[in-house]
């Protein structure tokens, strides 16, 4: 094979790099490195045409090929596959009328960065180290998401090679099939080259986190699920259940301790943002209170999530409805006397305009639920055998309030069930039929969904 590879770097403006060369180290290692990738090679794309190039040899060579921009979601070893690596695809342009173009390669703060002068903002997430497009194409659920919704139907433009090798400019009048496919079906119908999208007047926010000890939880919690629903779209908010380790960066005193975070947003008037947030900083004394007027493009405060790769494992569940016996029995499970593994568990609240349809139709389900589950675990020797294990009881707890779904971008996983628990059975069907149309040889392992047949 490797003497056919070389046929395969000729015919590349960018780079190929074989196990062995110190680039395919540093091209597979992703963000959680608890998943070792072995693809067969890694293209490492310059420009469309590699990738096209790179979709095609896998076609003539009976290989399949898989995707990855910066490793955040990597949930498989892409083995014996052909990798298309999208970091160098890094094209970012912010257009003062209110949209933005990008390259596959970019991750959000290089879009929050361009876009804040204009006084725009990008819907991104909690980790603006996450790549754009991998978000995207997965739905993407926000810090702001009450008030302007999910990614993906700000989508413009999406450009992509599918599993034929072509590429192709895909908008909701050209190929609305794939337009459809592409905004929640993640890798399923092709490999995204580049977006288009709309940004949001949003230059600033009041937002940030209250965090709370740990022997606090049972109030903040509970005050936390009252408060939650009575809020307006201006707010969005979330929970977690913390126990950080004592790492430079992790504030004295959070490290090492069990505490609480109450993440908001408000984008609304700062006053008006303040009296909303009154009655959750009154439900203890706060051992940090970090919410204030920030500019949009430091929306990281506000999850304050790690930015180092480490060895992880997610699980998730979406929610539909979040009575008091919930709180009571995640509690039981994973409060401060639980002796939970996890690092965080983490509820945010759905609803407002994630629970609007799409302008246009797209392959995103679940937006009926009220709140999303994540439970994440960093697997160092001490808990590295009891982070999974725990996650299955968190998830048994709240079962009878789970909608049995699960959103595309959270808890990376792969396989039948995975897929059944993102997404509807006619919206399964219709991303099976669509990717089996462009891609009738099963060369792409770039999503969740299985067409694959190497
Ligand atoms: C710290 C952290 C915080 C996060 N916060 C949020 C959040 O707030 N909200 C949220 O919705 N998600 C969140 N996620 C999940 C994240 O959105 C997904 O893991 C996403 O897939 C990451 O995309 P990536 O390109 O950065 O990662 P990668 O591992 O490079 O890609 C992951 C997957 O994205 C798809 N993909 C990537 N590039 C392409 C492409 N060019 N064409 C087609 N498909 C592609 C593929 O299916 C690929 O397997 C978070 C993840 C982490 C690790």
């Amino acid at each position: 094979m490797s003497s056919t590879l070389e046929v395969l770097r000729r015919r590349l403006t960018g780079t190929l790099a074989l196990p062995g060369e110190p680039r395919y180290a540093q091209l597979t290692t992703g963000f959680n490195v608890a998943v070792v990738a072995t693809p067969a090679a890694v293209v490492e794309a310059r420009d469309p045409q590699d990738v096209a190039e790179a979709v095609r040899f896998a076609g003539e060579n009976g290989l399949a090929v898989a995707v990855q921009a910066t490793g955040h979601g990597i949930a498989e070893t892409f083995d014996g596959a052909l990798l298309v690596h999208t970091g160098r695809l890094d094209e970012c342009v912010v257009h003062a009328d209110g949209w933005a173009r990008v390259g596959a390669g970019v991750r959000w703060q290089q879009v929050l960065d361009a876009a804040a002068p204009h006084g725009l903002a990008a819907l991104c997430g909690s980790a603006p180290g996450v790549g754009v497009v991998g978000y995207t194409t997965g739905g993407g659920l926000g810090p702001v998401g009450r008030t302007y919704g999910w990614a993906s139907d700000r989508v413009r433009a999406v450009e992509l090679v599918t599993g034929d090798g072509v590429l192709r400019r895909v908008t909701a009048e050209q190929e609305p099939d794939l337009f459809w496919a592409v905004r929640g079906g993640k890798g399923a119908v092709g490999i995204v080259t580049a977006m288009e999208f709309d940004l949001v007047r949003q230059p600033t926010l009041y937002a940030g986190a209250l965090y709370f000890a740990g022997a606090d939880a049972a109030t903040v919690l509970h005050r936390w699920r009252d408060w939650s629903a009575t809020l307006p779209r201006e707010a969005t908010t979330s929970v977690a259940l913390l126990q950080l380790p004592p790492l430079p960066g992790v504030p004295e005193p959070l490290a090492g301790k069990f505490t609480v975070a109450v993440r908001f947003a408000w984008t609304g008037d700062d006053q008006e943002g303040q009296a909303v947030l009154a009655p959750m900083r009154a439900a203890a004394t706060p051992l940090i209170d970090a919410v204030q007027t920030i500019p949009y493009a430091a929306l990281g405060m506000i999850h304050a999530d790690p930015v180092d790769p480490m060895p992880v494992h997610e699980a998730t569940d979406l929610l539909r409805e979040l009575p008091a016996e919930a709180i009571d029995a995640l509690l039981a499970v994973s409060g401060p006397d639980a002796g939970s593994p996890q690092v965080i568990v983490e509820l945010r609240q759905l609803g407002g305009a994630l629970a609007e349809p799409a302008a246009q139709p797209s392959a995103l389900d679940h937006r009926d639920a009220a709140y999303s589950l994540i439970t994440i675990g960093v697997l160092v020797p001490s808990v590295a055998g009891a982070v999974a294990p725990h996650s299955e009881q968190v998830r048994a707890a709240l079962k009878p309030w789970a909608t049995g779904g699960a959103l595309p971008n959270l808890g990376a996983g792969t396989g039948a069930e995975r897929l059944a628990r993102s997404y509807d059975a006619p919206t399964l069907a219709r991303l099976t039929e669509v990717a089996r149309r462009f891609d009738p040889a099963g060369v792409l392992r770039a999503g969740q969904v299985p067409v694959r047949t190497r």
